[in-house]
């Protein structure tokens, strides 16, 4: 048996097998396939703080954590009681609550360039809802994406767009029609002088610039100094709208997210995965007069059977209220940051080339000498190398995200006993890689 057999156990391999004869792969999104990291995946039974389990009753310490959602750890207490007392009160009414003005005003609370906000149920219709707004106010077809930057898995911005794809090696997606992406040009990240060059020839056709202000689906990048600032400028000339994308970090890197961190105003926000408290709900915000060009106001149309759903604003609110104490956030911080000097230091004990990006409570361990600033830089990590360790990490119960162009998520739950066992078998894994 290979070595990637004996990843996932009996059951799970089991389950997968059943999986691919009902599933197109066996799963409903395609990175869950571990296609990157070799081997199936594990089927997942239940989780609870930072841990979850599979069908082999294996448990792991989880850095997934759902891709980004559960800050608070798996089946916090609170939000679960939460979720079963709305439950109770029916679970779906299409009409409007007074959840959700409460919801509205707790993230406009949190994030002032946000007036006025819409639901949506998951990210990816926030940034495709955005979008389409910005372009209805502006009057402008064109839209500027970064190269590894995903914004969900609409048409438009589907191009050069990160892990997902990456992962797959599918350059261009069949099915999305080269007139739909035509208007989508694409920048590499932290490039002020491209972004200069784009704005000096065509800026006055420019709708919007989109993008994550701190990249996490090609692994964790960081703005360079400038880079936020210049955008804003170049933008605000061209009377182009600034969307950030802050579906990862959103409520991730402090209530403010990137924009609080940077001091940056975007005119729309788009959110997800955090502020639905583990259930599907997605966001997108901004400026009055821009927000207001949607229907029934204006004449941009949006809409959603299950927006802002009752289940789903309940357990997000419950989340964004726990995470009013901005004391989760500085340990989450301190917590990360043991993590990644553990880390480092382990890498340098073995010999093994690593260079880690982190911020907050998120942070990737690119396999490459090289600085990751960008898609190209990340490029350079030895995936292959990525893949073995992530196998020995998984044997020794650590479940981490099956990509190398992933970010791995602390959360609230993560207990120093916790850093300790993964520095542990990272020590052991990066020993394995010589
Ligand atoms: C996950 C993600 C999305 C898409 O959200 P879904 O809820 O998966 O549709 C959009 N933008 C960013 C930055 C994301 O990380």
């Amino acid at each position: 048996m290979s070595e990637s057999k004996q990843m996932a156990g009996a059951r799970s391999s089991e389950l997968f097998a059943q999986a691919q004869q009902h599933i197109p792969g066996g799963v409903n999104s395609p990175v869950r396939a571990f296609r990157a990291v070799g081997g199936g995946p594990l089927f997942i039974s239940s989780a609870k703080g930072a841990e979850v389990t599979d069908a082999d009753g294996r448990t792991y310490i989880d850095y997934v954590a759902s891709w980004g959602p559960m800050i608070l750890g798996h089946a916090h207490p609170e939000i679960v009681a939460a979720i079963q007392q709305a439950a109770a009160r029916g679970t779906s009414y299409g009409a409007p609550t007074e959840l959700e003005v409460e919801f509205a005003q707790e993230i406009k609370s949190a994030l002032p360039s946000i007036e006025k906000v819409r639901l949506v149920s998951s990210g990816t219709e926030a940034v495709m809802s955005a979008i389409r707004l910005a372009r209805g106010f502006t009057g402008r077809d064109k839209i500027v994406k970064f190269v590894g930057c995903y914004h969900g898995h609409s048409d438009a911005l589907l191009a050069k767009a990160g892990s997902g794809i990456a992962t797959f090696g599918l350059p261009d997606c069949p099915g999305v029609p080269a007139e739909t992406v035509k208007h989508t040009l694409t920048l590499p990240f932290n490039d002020i002088t491209a972004l200069e060059v784009l704005f000096k020839e065509i800026g006055s056709e420019i709708a919007a610039v989109v993008l994550e202000p701190i990249p996490g689906n090609m692994g964790c990048v960081l703005p360079k100094s400038g880079f936020l600032q210049k955008l804003r400028e170049v933008t605000s000339e061209a009377r182009s709208l600034l969307i950030f994308d802050e579906v990862i970090t959103g409520f991730r890197l402090g209530r403010g997210g990137a924009q609080a961190l940077y001091n940056i105003k975007p005119d729309l926000t788009c959110l997800g995965k955090i502020i639905g408290g583990g259930l599907p709900v997605g966001a997108f915000g901004g400026r009055a007069d821009i927000m207001d060009y949607l229907a029934p106001v204006g004449p941009v149309y949006q809409a959603g059977t299950l927006s802002g759903n009752p289940l789903a604003v309940t357990a997000g609110l419950t989340a964004l209220r726990i995470l009013q104490d901005e004391s989760i956030y500085r340990k989450l911080e301190t917590q990360t940051t043991k993590l990644v000097s553990a880390t480092n230091d382990a890498a340098k004990e073995a010999g093994i080339a690593v260079s880690i990006n982190s911020i907050g409570s998120i942070f990737t361990c690119f396999f490459t000498d090289q600085k990751v600033v960008d898609w190209d830089s990340a490029k350079t990590s030895d995936t292959a190398r990525f893949a073995k360790f992530f196998r020995v990490m998984l044997s020794e119960g650590i479940y981490m995200a099956p990509s190398q162009f992933e970010v791995g998520f602390v959360s609230a739950a993560h207990t120093d006993e916790l850093l300790e066992r993964t520095a542990k078998a990272a020590r052991k894994a990066f020993k394995t890689l010589v």
